[in-house]
């Protein structure tokens, strides 16, 4: 499965980097979350629909 970030949506907040660190980053000169994995490890798989669903601007789609 794969994560991506749509940093027109992003605003920066966070949320998905405390919920799964795996999976998720801040850019800290665009001040957006990234993905920092190509596949989602299957331990983080959970972490990561919960942090798509938690998304305050629904910016997270896993599939
Ligand atoms: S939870 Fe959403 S808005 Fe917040 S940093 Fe992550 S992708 Fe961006």
């Amino acid at each position: 499965m794969k994560a991506t970030v749509d940093k027109d949506l992003c605003t920066g907040c966070g949320l998905c980097v405390d919920t799964c660190p795996d999976v998720f980053q801040m850019d800290e000169n665009a001040m957006v979350a990234v993905v920092k994995v190509n596949e989602i490890p299957a331990g983080s798989v959970d972490c990561a629909k919960q942090a798509a669903e938690d998304c305050p601007v629904e910016a997270i789609k896993v599939s």
